[in-house]
Order: structure tokens, then C-alpha cells, then sequence
């Protein structure tokens, strides 16, 4: 997969885009499905637009996590997956907005504070 280093002015800093190629899962290669995928995706870069890409930035956050090529990148919280009905540790997109490592979803989240001190996500689609 081929890595650039594009300066990004809304991190002030370099950032790591690669263009993925059509479906991961090996279906149909087709050339409209390649997406830019930056891996230095951050918090802050799901409010407004990716001023790399132009896209929305919370789209920009799903396309990582679906790409699975920095799962790091991402804050976790424990839930039921709204799609798969599994529970599995959510990767946090935005306030909103967590995509499921299992089965690629995007479920729209709610955290609910344990006794424990623990946190939960409450799921829907
Ligand atoms: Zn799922």
C-alpha cells in the first residue's frame, strides 16, 4: 500500500495517508471503491471537515477504523454492537458515532457510567 506524508494544517503536523484499494474483504476491485485513508486520524478530526480530503472528518474517522490500519488510533468503549449484537470494544469515531471491529458497523453510541466506575456504550443504529 503505498504511505504519504501530506502536511496537514488542521493537526499542524505530517500525517500519513494511504489509498486503499476497493473492498476489503476481496470483492469486486473496482477503482471507485479506493478511498484515502489518513492514519493519523485524531479526537479533534471528527469536528468539520478534513482539510486534507474535504470530506467530513467523522467519515474520515469510520475509514480508519474500518480499515483496521490503526486500530490505536482510537479510544475503546466496551458495548453491544447494534448491528452484529455482539459485545466488543467499540472504537470511538466521535461523540456519536463508534464503528464495530467485528462486523464494520457504525452504531451511534451512548455512554452509560458503571457503579464500578467502568463506562458502557449503549448501541443503536
Ligand atoms: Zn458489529
Amino acid at each position: 500500500m503505498d504511505e504519504r506524508l501530506v502536511y496537514c494544517p488542521g493537526c499542524n503536523h505530517k500525517v500519513r495517508l494511504v489509498v486503499t484499494e476497493g473492498h476489503p474483504d476481496g470483492q469486486a476491485n473496482l477503482p471507485e471503491d479506493a478511498q484515502v485513508v489518513c492514519l493519523d486520524f485524531g479526537e479533534g478530526c471528527s469536528e468539520g471537515s478534513c482539510p486534507v480530503t474535504g470530506r467530513p472528518g467523522v467519515i474520515m474517522g469510520v475509514r480508519l477504523a474500518r480499515s483496521h490500519l490503526n486500530d490505536e488510533a482510537f479510544r475503546v468503549v466496551h458495548g453491544e454492537c447494534a448491528s452484529c449484537g455482539l459485545l466488543t470494544s467499540l472504537e470511538m469515531v466521535d461523540e456519536e458515532h463508534a464503528v464495530c471491529p467485528l462486523c464494520n458497523s457504525t452504531n451511534t453510541y451512548v455512554i452509560v457510567d458503571l457503579e464500578d466506575g467502568d463506562a458502557v456504550a449503549v448501541t443503536g443504529t
